[in-house]
């Protein structure tokens, strides 16, 4: 079955309830969200008949908890070398996992970091020592590590890169991947070819542990190292190649998580995407007719 859905709002009145409402306007069977703002740590305390609500929302309308999406805010960066940021990032992301818990999530992205200057190998190490610390509690939350761009000192930018890194997490059953077209295309992955990417994939990390896949379009060429994502259809991937993405067999049943960029910053495309991609069938109108609802 197709699991498709987007990035919706997480607000301060609504909550939970508020993001499942946005989801099902989109026509979308899953979504993701920050549970605040992505770019701080700010975070209020869970409203748990809020989240009943949400609950009860989101059964009456077909939406499996298990395929809800949570995602870190981006700036926890682990892979930095400086001890104070790094202990604040860790401990910061210890008690995100303890909100997606209470709010009955399974799966939390997370980017791995930027290494700032001490190199990939050592920015691995970091992550690694952190992320074994917040996986040792009785939490069940499984850490999505995000496929990067290679935008900065990003680390994770390679399949290689990702894989050392799981490679040192001891509890291995809370670690997983998130696939986003938008940063595989721009760290130099070819989409034109994605069973080959697939398959390496599964030779680098193993196809069992990929569990979410971000569907972007890229603004830039193969391998930008840039990250600067697209409407779909309308970047450097194009409709076809994202397509295959999404109706790939291999990858059936894992939720796909459209982040594309609201179109003159105020109009959210999500609806008419989804539609598009459910119909398989590239709208050519397709700007026009999101600027006019
Ligand atoms: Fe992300
Ligand atoms: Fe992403
Ligand atoms: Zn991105």
């Amino acid at each position: 079955m197709l699991i498709i859905g987007s990035h919706v709002g997480y607000k301060k009145d609504s909550g939970l309830v508020g993001s499942v409402k946005e989801a099902l306007s989109y026509g979308a069977n899953t979504f993701m969200f920050y549970t605040g703002a992505p770019q701080n740590t700010k975070r209020l305390p869970i409203d748990l008949a809020n989240v009943q609500e949400a609950d009860k929302l989101m059964r009456e309308n077909n939406i499996q908890k298990e395929n809800v999406i949570v995602h870190a805010p981006y700036i926890i960066n682990l892979a930095t070398d400086d001890e104070e940021k790094r202990s604040f990032a860790t401990s910061f992301l210890q008690e995100e996992i303890k909100r997606v818990e209470t709010l009955g999530f399974t799966y939390l992205v997370l980017h791995p970091g930027s290494h700032v200057g001490c190199g990939p190998d050592k920015g691995i190490e970091n992550i690694a020592n952190s992320l074994n610390k917040v996986l040792e509690t009785d939490e069940k939350v499984v850490i999505l590590l995000e496929t990067m761009a290679g935008k900065g000192t990003e680390v994770g930018r390679t399949f290689e890169e990702i894989a050392s890194i799981i490679e040192k997490v001891n509890q291995k059953e809370k670690i997983g991947v998130c696939l986003d077209t938008c940063h595989i295309n721009d760290a130099g992955y070819d989409l034109n070819d994605f069973d080959k990417v697939l398959d390496n994939f599964d030779e680098v990390i193993g196809l069992d542990k990929l569990k979410c896949l971000h569907i972007n379009d890229s603004k830039n060429e193969r391998s930008a190292h840039k990250d600067r994502h697209e409407n779909i259809g309308l970047g450097h991937i194009g409709f076809e190649a994202l397509l295959k993405v999404i109706y790939n067999n291999r990858l059936d049943n894992i939720p796909k998580i459209l982040e594309t960029p609201y179109v003159d910053k105020i109009y959210p495309p999500y609806k008419y995407e989804i539609e598009m991609i459910r119909n398989k069938k590239f709208n050519t109108n397709l700007l026009e007719e999101i600027r006019k609802n």
